[in-house]
């Protein structure tokens, strides 16, 4: 099918972008999620703002404790290691598993972030490392943790009129483990399941996020806790089962499928 027919506008800045966003315009970035639902006529937007071209959205910049990546980030700029790396290579291990090299040529960092789709990589990788959006909007500037914007499946709390610029990353230690797994289908696709494991004694943090086949990402607060004692064998098995129980609604096949992620996301972390 064809997209209904829309406006198209091409701004020159972040802030030029902010005075052209109205009811019914939406922002265009690698154009790898909204271009197919244009096309099926699932979505229909009055006007495309285009920002892919935008060098003040791919800016990064460095303090003793974070990094501040640019929103039009593209996959592959992370992949090749195009930006400083808070992550000690989680963020460039996952950039090379997300859909195929075309897409990851196009696919930016807050365009997955705002599609807010509960098995695209970004939103869980982002929540493990505790990322804070950074948003221009009509009112000024705002920060948010990610695991506070994704509110629900494909929804955020961006506004319209809003634009994700950046995210801040908290530096992980020299003393981090981090572990990852991810299960799809078949090569390129979407994750079924998909698991972070952070464990940084430099920093006293523990984080696991599962995402996949929930609304969104979701953290494993016991999974975390035993991934901090170190434990192994029945204690995490424990842990995961109880965190499982505890997101509801999952069947048998579910919960070995995450359970077998998660094991392998936290036995990395724990090597
Ligand atoms: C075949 C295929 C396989 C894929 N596999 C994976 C995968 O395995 N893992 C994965 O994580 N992803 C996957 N993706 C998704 C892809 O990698 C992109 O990340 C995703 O499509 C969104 O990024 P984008 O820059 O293309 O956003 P766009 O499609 O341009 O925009 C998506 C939405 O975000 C909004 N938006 C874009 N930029 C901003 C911004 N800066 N501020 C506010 N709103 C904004 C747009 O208005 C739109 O609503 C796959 C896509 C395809 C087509």
């Amino acid at each position: 099918m064809k997209p209904a027919p829309f406006n198209y506008a091409r701004p020159q800045s972040v802030a030029d972008a902010l005075t052209m966003l109205g009811e019914g315009d939406a922002l265009i970035a690698g154009g790898q999620s909204l271009l197919p639902l244009l096309g099926l006529r699932m979505a229909q937007v009055r006007r495309l703002v285009d920002i892919s071209r935008l060098s003040e959205l791919r800016q990064c910049s460095e303090t003793t404790d974070a990094v501040v990546l640019g929103a039009g980030l593209r996959h592959a700029d992370i992949e090749d290691g195009h930006m400083p790396d808070p992550s000690r290579g989680l963020l460039a291990r996952m950039a090379g598993n997300i859909a195929y090299r075309s897409i990851r040529h196009q696919g930016t960092l807050g365009g997955s972030v705002a599609m807010a789709d509960p098995a695209a990589d970004w939103p869980v990788a982002l929540m493990a490392l505790q990322a804070t959006a950074i948003i221009a909007g009509p009112k000024g500037e705002r920060r948010q943790l990610v695991e506070d914007l994704i509110e629900d499946t494909y929804t955020t709390s961006l506004q319209t009129g809003e634009i994700l610029t950046a995210f801040e990353i908290p530096k992980l230690s020299a003393h981090a483990r981090t572990g990852v797994s991810k299960v799809t289908r078949k090569s390129g696709a979407f994750a079924l399941s998909l698991c972070v494991a952070v464990r940084d004694d430099g920093r006293d943090l523990s984080t696991v996020v599962i995402g996949g086949a929930f609304s969104r990402a979701r953290r494993l607060p016991k999974v975390a806790q035993a991934l901090k004692m170190g434990a192994a064998g029945e204690a995490m098995r424990s842990a995961i089962t109880t965190d499982l129980d505890g997101l509801g609604g999952l069947d048998a096949y579910e919960k070995r499928l995450h359970g077998a992620t998660i094991r392998k996301a936290v036995e990395e972390a724990l090597a």
